[in-house]
């Protein structure tokens, strides 16, 4: 049975009215409808008539869950899934990012405009380059489309390598470089500094890579920038990249502002993002809750390899640099992994975890293609610098099929 149902989310403790919209000839039919709520509560049957192939029903979503729409017309039958959201999270849109990706600017091998193009095709809202040692790259991305419309935000970003601490790091969003201070009396004294007050704590030989870390993260905040903990459990020339003990301190200290949960790791490595996983579970009952991210950390984007496989789901106001900010500190943020013919994973907090699934799965298959023809124009518009409007009646596009989805007007 082929039909289509709007709008597929709707608000949590009230009538909603659905409509379903027949492909094929249904008028006169007698239809039978049944709601059921994932997470138990009382079923609802009804049975309607079919008219010019639609047939509407305000239907009641006692509260925020998944709901399962049956459709019965004679012997033929069908379903489709339904989300019922509170108040707070209705107004917000999913968005989907990766905060973490090279260029041949370093060791990737597209350029950053053609990076940040590839990322809309393949659906992100929101990206940061993030190439070693350099913040330009990504300045040079967001000037390759600052004259146009586009639905994709390209924010500055660097992963910074102080000098004699593996600890990688991401400025997400700040606005200067950190890799450029790191010779300067301000790094070398305000590490000096850190070391001589936790000194005590800390064994000597991983003293000052935990100051250096504490230095990164707090001037990553002081311009207005978030500071990303990558990769933690990297298994790399027989060992951990990062001694376990920073690592720990790490999370004790709660220095950071947000975990990168899911890295980008090529298969034969993905045992480490379950380490980081189970840490990340082990410590939030420790010390404290811990937003999460997931990044691709892609090196190229037609080299079938990391790209697209891990991402963020965030729940935001918008695109904005502040709302993603607002909405990693506010934990709604989760992290997907999704390889390539392998079931997806999300990982974050339990009340977006299970929304972020039934969007992967239900709306961002949908929302996405638009995103993969505005992406593809982009690409057009590096060489050509011509498309400007069709970009944007395209990144209207994928809007537009959120506000259906959603039945909202905004
Ligand atoms: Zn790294
Ligand atoms: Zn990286």
């Amino acid at each position: 049975m082929d039909f289509k149902v709007f709008p597929r989310i709707v608000k949590a403790g009230r009538r909603t009215k659905i409509s379903v919209k027949f492909a094929s000839q249904h008028d006169g039919v007698s239809a039978e409808l049944t709601l059921i709520p994932s997470e138990g509560g009382d079923v609802f049957k009804e049975n309607l008539s079919i008219k010019r192939n639609i047939v509407s029903s305000e239907l009641f979503f006692s509260k925020e869950m998944e709901y399962t729409l049956m459709l019965k017309c004679g012997t033929d039958e069908g379903s489709v899934r339904l989300y019922a959201l509170e108040d707070d999270l209705f107004w917000l849109k999913p968005l989907k990012g990766d905060l973490h990706m090279h260029t041949d600017q370093s060791d990737g091998e597209d350029t950053p405009a053609f990076a940040a193009a590839s990322s809309r095709e393949i659906g992100m809202d929101f990206i940061a380059i993030t190439d070693h040692y350099k913040y330009e790259p990504s300045i040079e991305a967001i000037h390759a489309f600052r004259d146009i419309n586009t639905g994709l935000n390209i924010f500055p970003g660097e992963e910074i390598h102080p000098p004699g601490n593996r600890v990688h790091m991401i400025n997400f969003g700040g606005s200067q470089s950190i890799n450029k201070m790191f010779g300067s009396p301000e790094y070398i004294e305000g590490v000096k500094k850190i070391e001589k007050i936790t000194g005590h704590d800390i064994p000597e030989d991983i003293r000052h890579s935990c100051a250096s870390c504490i230095w990164c993260f707090n001037r990553i905040r002081k311009i207005n920038g978030i500071g990303v903990f990558c990769h933690p459990h990297w298994f790399v020339y027989n060992k951990y990249d990062v001694d376990e003990r920073i690592t720990e301190y790490l999370f004790k200290t709660g220095c950071f502002d947000v975990l990168e949960l899911i890295g980008g790791y090529h298969k034969s490595e993905t045992e480490s993002n379950g380490l980081t996983v189970a840490y990340w579970a082990d410590r939030q009952l420790k010390y404290r809750k811990i937003p999460v991210i997931g990044s691709g950390d892609s090196h190229g984007v037609t080299n079938g390899r990391l790209f697209g496989w891990y991402y963020t789901v965030a729940f935001a106001q918008s695109n904005a640099f502040e709302d993603i900010a607002e909405a990693v500190k506010k934990f709604r943020t989760t992290a997907v992994e999704a390889l390539p013919g392998e079931a997806v994973h999300v990982y974050g907090q339990f009340r977006y975890v299970k929304y972020a699934y039934f969007l992967i799965r239900e709306y961002f298959p949908i929302r996405d293609l638009e995103c993969a023809e505005e992406g593809k124009l982009l690409k057009e518009y590096i060489n050509s610098g011509k498309g400007a409007e069709k970009i944007s009646k395209t990144a209207k596009k994928a809007d537009s099929f959120r506000k259906k989805f959603f039945d909202v007007i905004k």
